[in-house]
């Protein structure tokens, strides 16, 4: 009872009060006049979100559910497509294509990197017969970024429809699905957004949208074009996740209530600097030197250092859980989550918990230094434009 519980992964995030007011509300009905309303003007909130004309979907399920739907609704069995596996999240692209009888080609990036556009330009080459790409915005296994935007510029141009997992990305970096000419962007209610999970959100631009218009639906539930209509009419089209829809609407009011997305993004950031100029001023290693994300920041730990006794070090002395490496990186990384209710203040303490962790579990870091350090980066970065100036410690 000693510390306040902090959750500094990437999903599920931390709950505004605003938020779990809204969540505590009792029922309303799914089909009658008082959702209806809610469900429109969120949609409204939604459009800004994802920066799309076009209707932003909610589904009843996790965000591996909106990446299920996406496969389904947008490809037939036998159709090639290109899966990017950078990390987990793509190896799950990968899975999912699979079980819809899809022809895979897969381009394998190492952890911690990004795919390059010259590699998906070289496959869109080889093979002028794939219908898709399939890429995460950030591969939130290893915290690096993938270049959406320069790949949409390579899709766009040809017969082949970018889907983008943004489960990780939509609300933490900007990720424009119109202007960058995104086909699917999809995203899920517990990164970013400020919600509980359980709710997933997809969109599709007008040629996705005559592709799944195309074919056949191939499972009940899942029925992109038939949620759509529903969605116009201010209904789901089965019952819908009503507590979680009006949270979401109260998260969404916050943000479009003082201000606008650019905001969030500075602030996303800001933060992703500070995690960045701390990990570094202890001097650990950061897993995604380049091209990494702005909601969570993978740390590789020094052989030595027991990581799985450091995760546990920090939330039971110090109320800090953080997530750990997955697969080979299990106990050897730290992934520090700073999206959604995070702010600069909970990033003091998640340092401080890293740094204290790391001693308490064989690491060592002569700094004294590193909190200010981290706090002046901060600083700096929100006087300036995001993603201009990379922070360097050491400079
Ligand atoms: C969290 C996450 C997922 C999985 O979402 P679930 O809600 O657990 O199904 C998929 N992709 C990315 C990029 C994620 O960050």
């Amino acid at each position: 009872m000693l510390n306040k519980p902090r959750l500094l992964t990437p999903g599920p995030t931390p709950l505004p009060e605003r938020v779990r007011l809204a969540l505590a509300e009792d029922m309303i009905h799914h089909r009658k006049p008082g959702f209806k309303k809610i469900l429109l003007e969120t949609e409204g909130m939604l459009q800004k979100l994802f920066g799309t004309a076009q209707p932003v979907l909610p589904l009843s399920c996790s965000g591996t559910g909106a990446m299920t739907a996406a496969v389904h609704g947008l490809f037939a069995p036998g159709e090639k497509v290109i899966v990017i596996n950078g990390g987990k999240f793509g190896e799950r692209w990968g899975k999912i294509a699979a079980t819809r009888g899809l022809k895979i080609v897969e381009i394998e990036v190492e952890w911690g990197q990004a795919v390059t556009p010259a590699q998906v330009e070289q496959a869109l080459r080889e093979h002028d017969d794939a219908k898709g790409v399939l890429m995460q915005v950030c591969e939130t296994s290893t915290a690096a970024q993938h270049p959406v935007e320069a790949v949409a510029r390579l899709t766009r141009t040809r017969d082949v429809l970018l889907v983008a997992d943004g489960i990780s990305a939509v609300g933490i970096s900007p990720c424009p699905m119109d202007a960058w000419g995104i086909d699917c962007l999809l995203t899920g209610s517990q990164k970013g957004l400020m919600v509980p999970p359980g709710m997933a959100l997809l969109s599709l631009s007008e040629r996705a949208w005559k592709r799944a218009e195309a074919i056949p639906a191939s499972c009940f539930y899942f029925n992109l074009v038939a949620e759509r209509d529903n969605l116009l009419k201010g209904q789901g089209l089965f019952t819908s996740p009503v507590n979680l829809i009006v949270g979401l609407h109260a998260s969404l009011s916050m943000i479009f209530e003082n201000g606008d997305m650019n905001d969030v993004y500075r602030k996303q950031w800001a933060l992703t600097c500070m995690v960045r100029t701390g990990a570094q001023a202890l001097d650990l290693r950061l897993f995604a030197p380049a091209h990494y994300a702005w909601g969570v920041t993978s740390i590789a730990l020094p052989s030595g250092v027991d990581g799985d006794r450091l995760l546990k070090v920090a939330a039971d002395d110090c109320g800090i859980i953080f997530a750990g490496g997955q697969d080979y990186y299990k106990g050897r990384m730290v992934r520090f989550g700073h999206m959604g209710w995070v702010d600069w203040s909970d990033v003091l303490a998640g340092l401080h918990a890293l740094a204290y962790a790391l001693r308490a579990s064989g690491g060592f870091s002569a700094s004294r230094d590193y909190l200010e350090t981290a706090l002046a980066a901060y600083h700096r970065a929100l006087d300036v434009e995001p993603g201009r100036v990379i922070p360097d410690v050491r400079s």
